[in-house]
Order: C-alpha cells, then structure tokens, then sequence
C-alpha cells in the first residue's frame, strides 16, 4: 500500500503543477534550456526515508543553494569568528546580486546574497591534495551522499554573464574582504553554482542540516551542530533574499532558493524537503518551489511557531 506521504505528495504535486507563471533563468549552455514543466518534490526524512513525485532524478546547476554549504565548510576552516569578520549575519533584504556592501568596513550583509558567497568563495582554501573547488564539491557530495559534480559547459556561459558579479568581487577586493586574486574568487563561487543535483540530492542535502550535520543515509557527520546552528539561523532570515520576510511569515523553515529552478527548505529534527521547478518570480525564486513549500508547511503544520 503506498503510504499517505507518498499520495499527499502526488495531490500536491498535481495542484500546484497548474502554476503557469514566472520564466526560467536565461544563462544556460545551447541546448540544455530549461524545460519550464518539470516539476519534482523529494521529501528525505532524518531517518533515510526518502519520498519523490514528478522530476526527482533530473540533474540541474545548485546556483545559490550552495551558499549554505559553502558557508558552513568556511566555518569550519575558520571559525565564526574569523568568518564573521568577512560576512555579517543581517538579513538585507535586497536582491542577491546588489551591491550589499556595509559603508564603514565593506562587510556584505550575510553569506546568502552573492556580496556574502563571494567573500566565503574568496576564503576557502584547498588542502589535503585538493583544490578549493574539489573540497567544495566534495562537501556538498557528502552532504547528499553521493558523489556531485560541476559542469563546465555551464560555468563557460556564466562567467561570461557575470559582470555584476566581477564589479562585486572587485569591490570586495579594493576593501580588503577578499584577500587574494579577486577573479580566482569569482571562479570558485561561479564553480559552486554550477554543481549539478537532482532533486532528490537537495533533499538529502537538506536532511543532513535537519540531522544536525549527520548524513541521514551515510551516517557520517559533514557539519558540526554548531555549524549547523548558525547556516540554518542565516538560512531562516536571509535565504529567500528580498522575499525573506514574506517566505518567514507564510512558510517559516530556513530555506534557499536557487535560480537553476531548486528551492530547498529544513525542517529541524525532522527531514528535507526540495522543489525543482525553473520558472522563477521576480526574486528569483522558483514559482512552483514556493507554492509547494507554503502548502506544505501550512497542511503538515511545519512552520516554526505552530510546530513549537
Ligand atoms: N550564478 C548566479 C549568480 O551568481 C546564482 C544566483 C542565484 O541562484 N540566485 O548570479
């Protein structure tokens, strides 16, 4: 018999695939546009459960939900007090790519908006044998439980849309936030984006923070509870960008979107949950993501206060 999450997320799967609106990101190597009707919901429970519906095994770029992880592995290089001096911990309020840069010390406002990822970008360092990159990519793979990859062909187009994000990087370099090569910065964080997960990955990724850190699959522990703590407090304020406040009242979990069509949310102690579906809003985020996740969290009772 199939259990009743795996119907309630085929009932919520076929109610919400009738949202027509938003357009898919415009950045993406010929051929592999984005096709604007998949649609996928994975729930991975802290347990190893994992229930999927629609387009679950579908590989696309991460784009900004690596900025949790990414955030999480400088910390624990780090430590917070080093990161903090690079990254405050406000939420903004502003689109991810404004120039979000504090008017005394040049410090971006928190590590979710692209100001913040670059200058953690900038921070990570390679070690053990490996490149900044591979210990990237690496992490995120250990947080979904398998092993990831970043395409090429998605970063070349990228790089080459990128100006804002030059200007940023650059900006952070003249105020001394990213301390080496600027465009070496640039690169990493443009590499990160272009990691390709499924669905299915995000909520597995999205279970280890809600495991406190603990691969629900593997068992192994990517991110100290400490760690955790903090991406999920950034995620919760400053995850959804300029629709934070909004996406706090009506859905409450610490959540990331991603302009690849991903939108990822936490659900503390209990499991993950990922939307992949391109066509975006005005934000940026994913149209369908955020319906799925507001009905989610309002039908299981997930936001944070109702569930305390
Ligand atoms: N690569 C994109 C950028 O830096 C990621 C943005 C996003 O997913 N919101 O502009």
């Amino acid at each position: 018999m199939e259990s009743p999450i795996q119907q309630y997320l085929e009932e919520l799967l076929a109610e919400v695939q009738d949202l027509g609106s938003g357009a898919p990101y415009n950045v993406h190597p010929a051929g592999r546009e984005p096709r604007p009707g998949d649609f996928g919901i994975c729930l991975a429970t802290v347990d190893g459960r994992v229930y999927s519906v629609g387009v679950a095994d579908q590989e696309f770029s991460i784009q900004s939900i690596s900025k949790p992880f990414s955030y999480g592995l400088a910390l624990a290089d780090y430590g917070f007090e080093a990161v903090d001096e690079k990254v405050d911990v406000e939420p903004s309020g502003d689109p991810f790519n404004q120039i979000s840069l504090a008017q005394d010390t040049g410090r971006p406002a928190n590590s979710m908006v692209n100001a913040g990822a670059l200058a953690v970008a900038g921070m990570i360092r390679g070690g053990g044998g490996k490149s900044a990159v591979r210990r990237i990519v690496d992490t995120y793979s250990r947080s979904a439980g398998r092993k990831l990859s970043s395409s090429r062909s998605v970063f070349d187009v990228e790089i080459r849309q990128s100006d804002r994000n030059h200007a940023l990087t650059y900006l952070l370099s003249s105020v001394g936030i990213i301390e080496n090569d600027p465009t070496r910065a640039l690169e990493v964080y443009l590499r990160q984006c272009a990691v390709q997960v499924s669905c299915r990955d995000l909520a597995l990724m999205a279970a280890t923070l809600a495991n406190g850190g603990s691969q629900p699959l593997t068992g192994e522990q990517v991110f100290e509870i400490d760690v955790v703590e903090r991406v999920l407090s950034v995620m919760m304020t400053s995850g959804m960008y300029d629709d934070a406040g909004a996406w706090v009242s009506s859905v409450g979990m610490p959540a990331k979107s991603g302009v690849g069509g991903g939108t990822l949310a936490v659900l503390p102690g209990q499991a993950g949950l990922a939307v992949f579906s391109p066509p975006l809003d005005g934000h940026g985020n994913s149209v369908r993501g955020l319906e799925t996740c507001r009905r989610l969290s309002t039908d299981m009772e997930m936001h944070f206060v109702r569930s305390a």
